[in-house]
């Protein structure tokens, strides 16, 4: 979709980003898998990048925790420029990737012992961080256990504490609830919180699930490498207004039209149905079935979504 509108909620302060990115674009040969992407977030904040798949979440993962370098624009943090400092950086950052970093024929505690020591730390200040972190992430309890009897969920907080050892300002995970089931997912978004409320950091994650994106305090929507809108989940919502319906079923370009002109709205056909932003759904669902009997199958109808924001901005469907 051309000429796209990028919604931009202001953040409140901006003296303390510890993340700056200004028009920031790579490309893998050819590809162009980020463009001209700007932002800036800053400490205390749980930040997320929101895209479905191959829209540059990872490459801006990556970008950010100095796998790949920064080839056009310009990104700052803390204060260092990455493309000529990122020696300064790396040690200032918590990453935690997919794919797990852990050794799991060792414990916990051995892990994160280990981890602790490839960071000159040690002795007593090294035992209090690691039962510090242990208690952030509520694991103090599964210190001794060998990693690999710990579930998926279990085995993810132990790589949070590992990422925190050093005390990052900044901690950057990629798709951090990828494989965890509902419950899992809401423990590891509960760990973030109190991680960046208590040790007062950044957190950047990546996500393509929309209730992982809702749990974050601002979100960045991705759209094949662009940034088309950024902000609070609720001030995004906001921004589609209303009620949205969804008419499912045979739905067809002229049962829109049809909707169209008898009531002044605007349908979008997207992923086999029709979506229609509305004032007071549930009147417009009453008299959308009684104007149409025998074509409306199925009717839903709720407030925004960060799904219905991406439909708004892109006209295509969020494909997960
Ligand atoms: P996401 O993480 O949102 O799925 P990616 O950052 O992995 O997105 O990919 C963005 C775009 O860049 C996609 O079109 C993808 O195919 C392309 N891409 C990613 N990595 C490479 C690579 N190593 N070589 C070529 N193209 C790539």
């Amino acid at each position: 979709m051309e000429n796209l509108k990028i919604i931009r909620i202001p953040v409140q302060t901006t003296a303390d980003c510890l993340i700056e990115v200004e028009n920031l674009s790579h490309s893998y040969q050819t590809r162009r898998a980020l463009e001209n992407v700007s932002f800036d977030v800053s400490c205390g904040e749980i930040f997320g990048f929101l895209g479905p798949n191959g829209s540059g979440k990872t490459t801006l993962f990556r970008i950010l925790s100095t796998l790949i370098p920064v080839t056009s624009g310009t990104v700052r943090i803390l204060g260092y420029d990455l493309s000529t400092e990122v020696k300064a950086i790396r040690h200032r950052l918590g990453v935690v990737f997919q794919h797990p970093g852990l050794d799991v024929k060792l414990t916990v505690v051995e892990n994160l012992r280990h981890h602790g020591h490839l960071y000159g730390l040690s002795g007593k200040t090294l035992h209090h961080r690691i039962a510090e972190l242990l208690e952030q992430v509520g694991i103090s309890d599964r210190a001794t256990d060998r990693v690999e009897v710990l579930s998926g969920g279990l085995q993810r907080r132990v790589e949070l504490a590992k990422a925190m050892l050093h005390s990052p300002r900044v901690l950057l995970l990629d798709e951090p609830t990828s494989g965890l089931d509902v419950t899992a997912r809401r423990q590891l978004n509960d760990d973030l919180r109190v991680l960046a409320d208590t040790e007062n950091i950044l957190v950047l994650l990546t996500t393509h699930l929309l209730d992982d994106a809702e749990a974050c305090n601002r979100v960045g929507i991705l759209n094949n490498g662009s940034l088309v809108a950024i902000g609070a989940p609720d001030e995004l919502k906001a921004q589609v207004g209303g009620d949205v319906v969804r008419i499912e079923g045979e739905v067809s370009e002229r049962l829109s039209t049809a909707i169209a002109e008898k009531f002044s709205v605007s349908p979008v056909l997207t992923g086999g149905h029709l979506r229609v932003e509305c004032e007071r759904g549930h009147e417009f669902v009453r008299d959308l079935v009684a104007t149409f009997p025998n074509e409306i199958q199925t009717v839903r109808f709720g407030r925004p979504t960060l799904e219905d924001v991406f439909i708004k901005l892109t006209g295509n469907p969020f494909v997960q």
